[in-house]
């Protein structure tokens, strides 16, 4: 058996097929990334991604010898791709896939504690259907939402090199591109993520704020849209309600949902429910 799930074999929601391009460098990322017409074709493509070689051996890996509570399911093995609403308002941007949570179950967030944790919250504020997310077939949906990662595909220790950030960077700023339309808040959990974004929201047109602030949790920005005149009412650092005009981002830090953060109380439920309120609230969801 492949220790990898075959593009187009039955996996729930696998956006691939045997024909999906596959990008095997930097260049084919930004080629593929930046011609891919729809958030099916781009999901697509990037779920088959094979640019990071030192990334690829080691999903496949974890997928080939497994933990042992999950030694008889197979392995999604891929990239995991963007995932939710198609017109989502909110955007939810995470550091990476988990090697036994979305490296397994081909959803990011998804059948691991981090997850659990982070689905109770959206769940608690109407982001989410259910409140547990544990396989690609669950019947979990997002609402006005969508889950993105920095990096796509599981990095050992959870530290991708810089490289692979940059390599996948085309991936998310197609993605935002193609979400653009309906995107007003953007929600980093952890710092790695916010550090991710800028470059990504530069690529894209958006004007940043200087100084850009640092990522902590309630930390929030304003990026003004491609094409528009300016900051209205400034970078909206703190207390702000969100954005003037709608055509901006609001980016909000969020402490991220690791083992580390929630057993320690670094993170609370009580926390990330106020963030993600505070998105829905800014993206007019309320
Ligand atoms: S991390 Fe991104 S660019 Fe690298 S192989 Fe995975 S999907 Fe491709």
């Amino acid at each position: 058996m492949s220790s990898f799930v075959v593009p187009g074999s039955g996996w729930p929601d696998d956006p691939a097929t045997a024909a999906t391009p596959v990008a095997d460098s930097a260049a084919s990322v930004a080629a593929l990334a930046a011609s891919a017409a729809s958030l099916a074709e781009l999901t697509a493509r990037q779920s088959v991604c094979r640019a990071c070689p030192r990334l690829v051996a080691w999903r496949e890996e974890v997928a080939e010898v497994r933990r042992k509570s999950f030694r008889d399911q197979p392995y999604w093995g891929r990239p995991v791709p963007g995932w939710g609403d198609d017109a989502a308002a909110i955007l939810i941007l995470g550091l990476a896939p988990a090697a036994h949570g979305g490296n397994r179950t081909g959803r990011v967030f998804t059948g691991d504690r981090s997850g659990d944790f982070l689905f109770a919250s959206l769940y608690r504020c109407g982001l989410a259907a259910k409140p547990t997310s544990v396989s690609a077939d669950d019947g979990q949906r997002l609402i006005g939402a969508r889950m993105v990662a920095a990096v796509r595909c599981a990095p050992p220790e959870n530290k991708p090199t810089p490289q692979e950030r940059d390599t996948c960077a085309p991936w998310l700023a197609a993605e935002l591109r193609l979400v653009a339309a309906t995107a007003r808040v953007i929600v980093c959990l952890g710092g790695f993520a916010w550090q991710a974004l800028w470059p990504v929201l530069a690529e894209c047109g958006y004007q940043l704020p200087r100084p850009r602030p640092s990522f902590g949790h309630g930390v929030q920005a304003e990026v003004v849209a491609p094409g528009s005149a300016g900051l209205s009412g400034g970078a909206g650092l703190s207390g702000g309600t969100g954005l003037s005009g709608g055509t901006g981002l609001l980016l909000l830090g969020c402490y991220h949902p690791s083992q580390q953060n929630t057993f320690t109380g670094r993170v609370t439920p009580a926390m990330t429910d106020e963030i993600f309120r505070r998105a829905r609230a800014a993206a007019g969801l309320d």
